[in-house]
């Protein structure tokens, strides 16, 4: 399965793949040479099948991210705090590097992808995501190397 830029005849190569874990999947595919992005999203119906076949969309074209997990530097709040504030995925702060960070994931998943992380973090009582969250985050959901 390719995806052709019609203004450039240009296969698009893939840039991102996320897999939510509620059985849907989206794809971005990025033209090389004017930089139109575009997505595919399956159902899960559509994604088992495509699973199914042994097809690796886009495939691992993306190099895996050194491992800059410190596990020993996650904190993960006291029960006071949490009391206090209880967290939800839209009141997790993010650092300055996190956002940043964040803003290189191709707008359309950015969203979905922000939630992740939000979920992630509450779920473990961290106040703020920061870059190494995201590794650890990363790893622990099985959305390395995706
Ligand atoms: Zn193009």
């Amino acid at each position: 399965m390719k995806f052709l830029c019609i203004d450039c005849d240009e296969v698009m190569t893939f840039a991102e793949r996320e897999l939510p874990g509620d059985g849907t999947l989206a794809a971005v595919f990025e033209c090389p040479d004017c930089g139109r992005e575009m997505a595919m999203l399956t159902n899960p119906m559509e994604t088992k099948l495509v699973s199914g076949l042994g097809i690796q969309v886009g495939g691992r074209t993306v190099p895996d991210q050194p491992l800059e997990l410190v596990r020993s530097s996650v904190t993960t709040g006291d029960e006071q705090a949490f009391a206090d504030l209880p967290l939800t995925a839209g009141t997790v702060r993010w650092s300055e590097a996190a956002a940043e960070r964040l803003q290189g994931v191709p707008g359309f998943v950015r969203g979905m992808v922000k939630k992740i992380y939000g979920e992630y973090a509450v779920e473990r009582g961290i106040e703020e995501i920061t870059p190494e969250i995201m590794d650890r985050a990363r790893q622990d959901l099985g959305l390395e190397g995706m």
